[in-house]
């Protein structure tokens, strides 16, 4: 683990390697942002959407959370980071992709499926916006064990999270008209795979790596 002195060393060379070599870059993204997608990605340490994706600076507008969850649509509801990026990611910087990025050995996940015991004083309010997919899990799967239903719940909030974004109106109005696209994505963190889902089969499908192509979207 890094002592926080080590990140301004980081930043140090940042400067003086990233910065430096792209004044260009950080001339026009001085300007302003024109990301074309937006990813919707857990706070886990271990799941940076920048790093997996390989996005620069100025490409991918990123919201985290604890379990990459969107709630749904809900008028004037309060302190709304979720809807607040939404908003501006699509009605204002025009983003075509809204990516929700999940993974596996999710904490919020996890406390989900275990219920009210290591929930906390705002974890388990949040992450309940997912209990849809615990109910589908633990209907589906009632005899599995606690790893495959937490895996299964993973993949299941991501889709959860797909259907709650429809309910913004202005989102769906752009699914419809095939100007926004919606995509699930699954980070396997053990496996270093990444999983995307096909409505066509409703199946978490692995990207091949030489594919430019996701296997399917929502839209
Ligand atoms: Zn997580």
């Amino acid at each position: 683990m890094k002592d926080i002195a080590e990140f301004i060393v980081g930043f140090k060379r940042f400067q003086e390697r990233y910065f430096s070599e792209d004044r260009d870059l950080f001339e026009r993204l001085g300007r302003g942002q024109r990301p074309q997608a937006m990813i919707v990605a857990c706070a886990d340490s271990r799941v940076d959407p920048a790093l997996l994706t390989g996005a620069a600076p100025g490409d991918v507008f990123v919201v985290r959370n604890v379990a990459n969850l969107v709630p749904p649509y809900e008028r004037g509801g309060s302190f709304a980071s979720v809807p607040a990026a939404l908003e501006f990611a699509v009605l204002s910087l025009g983003v075509e992709h809204i990516i929700v990025l999940g993974h596996a050995q999710c904490g919020g996940i996890h406390a989900l499926m275990s219920g009210a015991s290591t929930r906390g004083e705002f974890i388990g309010k949040w992450v309940g916006i997912a209990q849809r997919a615990r109910e589908r899990v633990l209907a589906e799967l009632p005899a599995k064990p606690r790893a495959l239903q937490e895996r299964a719940c993973e993949q299941a909030s991501i889709l959860v999270s797909l259907e709650n974004l429809m309910t913004y109106p202005w989102i769906a109005q752009r699914v419809v008209a095939g100007t926004v696209h919606l995509h699930g994505w699954y980070f396997d963190i053990s496996e270093g795979d990444l999983l995307c889902y096909n409505p066509a089969r409703n199946a978490f499908e692995p990207v091949a790596a030489d594919s430019p192509d996701p296997p399917g979207s929502t839209s």
